[in-house]
Formats: structure tokens, sequence, C-alpha cells
């Protein structure tokens, strides 16, 4: 199968690149390289069935020809990172939104399947203890640039429906959440990067707020695993899933985590969500997926625990000599 990655150079998306690969398939990766980068993907730029083209999805004409060429399209090239999104909301939304529209429009000319990667972000402020695919978006108000992702992952996702509904373009979505792993960049804000680099550098890790808001850490592999089988599944076809991984911790457990495992000496510092983002800034108190969905289609289990996922970043950062 020839496969397209719009966002193949990002962390997730070189992931992808790498398994299609492995499993004999054709990968063409479409990457502006904004978030992403050429080193995400060094190694695989040999390989005689993958290939690179640097460029937005936004500019048509390279777009178009790629969509036609392909059999399948994985879409995730997009804005990503609470600090980039809160620093540069502009880009956020009219690559998420533009970028999801053209890809959509060319998808559905020639009549390609989309697997569309949307985020656990779409949930928001929602107290439920666990999300499930149905439970309602808790937004914040538009003042806070936070939700401006939030808001163009969701409009992408109503339009991926809206053309599997109205246009029968064979589509499914997926919602990450919290992927993490080797390659995840610190600089965009994502947490456990950050505190192994910190750990690592011996800086202060800057742990926000009181720490007592808990996420769900989903190892990049088993991510990529599930997408895999999702798009060799035909009923997972106009559906939404969660993908997430089972193991809660709380960021100030993660921090004395990552400390612990690197012996690090660095000081587990507070800061307020103000000073950390914004001015207003809302985080979410808890952000735990149910995965019964992902479960019933396609037997779906995380394999790498929470501990493993900590050493494995941990590795890599110390082997990529903390770039
Ligand atoms: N966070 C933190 N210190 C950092 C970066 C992030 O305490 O240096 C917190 C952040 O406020 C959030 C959690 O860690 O509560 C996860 O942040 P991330 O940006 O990785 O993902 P999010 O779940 O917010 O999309």
């Amino acid at each position: 199968m020839k496969i397209l990655i719009p966002g193949g150079a990002g962390f997730i998306g070189s992931h992808l690149c790498e398994h299609f690969l492995e499993q004999g398939h054709e990968v063409t990766a479409i990457d502006n390289v904004s978030t992403g980068s050429i080193e995400n993907i060094s190694h695989l730029v040999n390989h005689k069935k993958f290939q690179l083209i640097v460029d937005s999805i936004l500019n048509v004409s390279a777009l178009e020809p790629l969509i036609q060429q392909s059999d399948h399209i994985c879409h995730l090239a997009a804005a990503v990172g609470v600090k980039l999104i809160v620093n540069d909301p502009v880009t956020t939304i009219e690559t998420n939104i533009r970028g999801t529209e053209i890809m959509l429009h060319y998808a559905n000319k020639w009549r390609k399947p989309v697997l569309f990667t949307s985020t656990s972000e779409v949930y928001g402020k929602n107290t439920n203890e666990t999300f499930s695919e149905n439970d309602d978006m808790v937004l914040g108000a538009t003042t806070h640039s936070r939700w401006s992702y939030a808001c163009s992952k969701a409009i992408d996702e109503f339009l991926v429906l809206s053309y599997f509904r109205k246009r029968q373009l064979p589509a499914t979505i997926v919602r990450l959440f919290n992927t993490v792993g080797p390659r995840q960049s610190p600089q965009y804000g994502m947490v456990l990067p950050r505190f192994v680099k910190q750990a690592l550098e011996k800086r202060p890790i800057t742990v926000y707020g009181d720490g007592s808001q808990t996420r769900t850490f989903t190892y990049v592999n088993d991510v990529v695993l599930a997408i895999s089988k999702l798009i060799e599944t035909p009923k997972a076809i106009g559906e939404v899933f969660n993908i997430g991984g089972t193991e809660q911790i709380s960021i100030l457990e993660l921090a004395t985590l990552v400390k612990e495992k690197t012996k690090s000496q660095s000081e587990i510092v507070h800061l307020s969500f103000d000073e950390a983002y914004e001015p207003g800034f809302e985080d979410m108190k808890r952000r735990v997926p149910n995965i019964e969905k992902l479960k019933t289609f396609i037997d779906f289990h995380p394999t790498i625990s929470l501990s493993s996922i900590v050493d494995n970043v941990i590795a890599y950062f110390k082997s990529n000599a903390l770039k």
C-alpha cells in the first residue's frame, strides 16, 4: 500500500513512517518541518520505499498529486503543543482548519481513505473520571487562546465526519492522549521531555500549578500500532476512537519519578499557570481515556508501562546528547 503521511517528519509521524516501512509499505511524508524536523526521519531518507516532500499541506499543487498517488492518508500535520498554541494561535487555527479542509477536499476528489489524528484536548474541562468518545466537549472562553487548539481540532472532526456521512469518504478519527516517547521535543511545552531534559541538565524541574493535575501517558509505539491496525479495519470507518494508556499519574508524581530515575540533584519548583503560559490560563485537572471501544475494535492494550516509558525517554535524551 502507498501511504501518505502529512506531518510525517513530526514526532508521531516519524514513528508511523518507520512502522509502515517495516511492514513493507511505500511511504510519502509531506511536512513543512516547522515543529517536525528532518532529523526525525534522517535514518529513513535513503530507504527505497520512502520519500519526504518538504512543503506545506496548504500548498495544493504539492499536496494534490501526492494524494492522487496514495492508497491511504494518515493526516497528522497540525500545530501542536500547548506552549506553541498559546504563543501562536493564528498559525494553530490556520494550519489545523485550513490544512484539514484542503486535505479532505482532495482526499474526497480522489476517493482516498483518511485517518485523522485528533486530540484528547477536545474533551476540554469536562470533569468525568474517564472520557468516552461521545462525551461532551467542555471548552473555555475564546479569550483563552489555549482553547483554539481544541476548537480547531473539533471543527476538523466535524468536517471529517461530514465528509464520511454526506460524501461517503472512508474516514476514521483517533483522539490521542498525551503521546510520549523518543524524538518528542521539549520545545513546545510537552511535560515529559521537559522534565527529563531539566533533570539531566540539573536545572529546576518546573511543575505548573500544585502538580495535582493528572494525565495518562501513551507510548508512541502503542499509538502507531493502534493506528496501523485501525486503517486495516473496515468497520472502523466513520468511527471515533480514543487511543491512550491506562496508568494515571499526577504531574508532581511524574516530576518525582523523573528525578528519582535520573538520580538528579534538580530541585522541583512550582510555577503558576499564569507565569508558565499566559494570564488566566486554564488547565485540566484530569485526563483519562476510556479505551473500551478501541479494545473491542482492534483488541488494543497498551504494551509499555509508565515506568518503562520514562526509562526510554531518559535513555533517548542521554544518547542524543541533550539536544
Ligand atoms: N506541565 C508542567 N511543567 C512543564 C510542562 C507542562 O507542569 O514544564 C504540566 C501542564 O501544565 C499540564 C501537564 O503538565 O498540566 C501536561 O502538559 P502537556 O503540555 O505535556 O500536555 P497537555 O496535557 O497539557 O496537553
